[in-house]
């Protein structure tokens, strides 16, 4: 979402003249959007941030914006004493603080209709920054803002905000913006995607909303992310089903897989409901790939309960699995009433076991594709290898003196590992 965020700021700024810079040292406005879901990536934040200091001290003309969670949608109130230095902060998706700061500056004003939530409304086109027009194959389009779920463990919804859908016919125009600008493949995003649609009866829900986006050209793969099970329905997955564009990719966290443990959590499902609705999507989808996420040592997680996450991640045999360890978060319900008590070491242990097991169920569904011809669509050249994606979202690395970016091709499958395969065009 922050890329997504990302591209929207530098296509402003390249529409009043800006253009990019690969260093920090040339640069004249330098932003930096910030994440802060785990303490981990607020500590980098910061760095980034301290790391600045001298830059602007010793050109003060340098406009330095900090954007996205670190600031939040309600402000952040210490934040101008501690980083005098910062010029401008926004909250997540708005690059409008800048632009009014950059425009002010030169004594102009931003146009009356661009308010705080012009990116809601923006009806204009997403005129992708230079440096990805034609090279971009694969982008993003934040399609729900915010959340309103509040999971007891997650910050998201204190620093984005209530749950937001931006219309259909503002989705519709970038992605086919997008589409004119040589983007094959376009990843719809939202903090629960699954609820596109809910918090306004005049919108299509997620499914019809693929099925439009469907029938633009150019647009030659279409997925979506991050699910939560409770809004999964059977309507989705027929789109997903019957649309030959929607990859059969599901990304649909668990969190764990113990019911106490998601309880305390707040994600409303108990670990048999999800072993079911991952049965469901596979019965539905043949060959559908499904990630997951899972948080090991959440507060008072036994060795039990992880025993039971363990378990139901063996048992499901899952095809990702992105794993975080616990990190308190300010404001949210378990940093405010549960004791951070599973040690460190622990966490990593347990984050170690699940890495483990994980690792080898990769390997294993990978291997199934080993000799399979594969539609892949090339996005990039990597070390000198062209690197492109199964429909089941599996990286795959082909050598070839052809030019491959955003072509989509059938290559033969010669080596499987459990993070990636490599190919030879069939
Ligand atoms: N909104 C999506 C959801 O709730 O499933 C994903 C959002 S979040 C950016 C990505 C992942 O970060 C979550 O799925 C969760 O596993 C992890 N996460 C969120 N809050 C966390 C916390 N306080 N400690 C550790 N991991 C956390």
């Amino acid at each position: 979402m922050n890329v997504a965020d990302s591209y929207h700021v530098s296509s402003s700024l390249e529409q009043l003249g800006y253009e990019a810079t690969r260093r920090a040292d040339d640069a004249d406005i330098i932003v930096l959007n910030t994440c802060v879901v785990r303490q981990s990536a607020e500590d980098k934040a910061y760095g980034r941030l301290n790391s600045l200091r001298p830059l602007k001290k010793k050109r003060p003309d340098l406009v330095i914006n900090v954007m996205g969670c670190l600031i939040g949608v309600r402000g952040n109130e210490g934040f101008k004493k501690r980083f005098p230095f910062v010029d401008v902060l926004s909250a997540p998706s708005n690059p409008d603080p800048l632009l009014r700061y950059l425009l002010e500056r030169e004594g102009k004003q931003l146009e009356q209709n661009q308010t705080e939530e012009r990116f809601i409304r923006m009806d204009e086109e997403l005129i992708l920054p230079v440096n990805e027009q034609g090279s971009l194959i694969s982008s993003y389009i934040s399609i729900v803002l915010g959340c309103s779920h509040a999971c007891s463990y997650c910050v998201i919804p204190y620093r984005r905000g209530v749950e937001k859908s931006r219309s259909p016919e503002v989705i519709l125009s970038e992605a086919r913006s997008l589409a004119r600008q040589g983007v094959k493949e376009i990843t719809l995003l939202g903090q629960i995607v699954d609820r596109y649609g809910k918090d306004n009866p005049e919108y299509p829900n997620l499914a019809n909303l693929l099925r439009s986006i469907h029938e633009i050209e150019g647009i030659e793969r279409l997925r979506f992310l991050t699910s939560h099970p409770n809004y999964f329905t059977d309507d989705l997955l027929d789109a997903v089903a019957e649309l030959p564009k929607v990859m059969p990719h599901i990304e649909v966290p668990a969190q764990a897989g113990d019911d106490e443990v998601l309880a305390n959590m707040r994600r409303g499902y108990t670990g048999q409901q999800y072993r079911d609705l991952v049965q469901h999507i596979r019965d539905k989808i043949p060959g559908v790939s499904i990630a997951t996420d899972i948080i090991v040592g959440f507060p008072g997680e036994t060795e039990q309960q992880f025993e039971n996450t363990y378990q139901m991640l063996a048992d499901l045999k899952m095809d990702v699995a992105h794993l975080a360890r616990y990190s308190p978060r300010p404001q949210t319900l378990s940093a405010r009433s549960m004791e951070d008590n599973v040690p460190d070491e622990e966490k990593w242990r347990r984050f170690r076991m699940l890495e483990d097991l994980q690792e080898g169920i990769a390997a294993e569904i990978h291997s199934t594709y080993l000799g399979a011809r594969v539609p892949i669509l090339f996005e990039a050249k990597q070390k000198g290898r062209w690197r492109g994606r199964t429909p089941t979202n599996k990286l795959v690395f082909v050598e070839s003196d052809q030019y491959l970016l955003g072509k989509l091709l059938l290559v033969e499958i010669t080596w499987t590992g459990p993070w990636s395969m490599q190919g030879k065009l069939a």
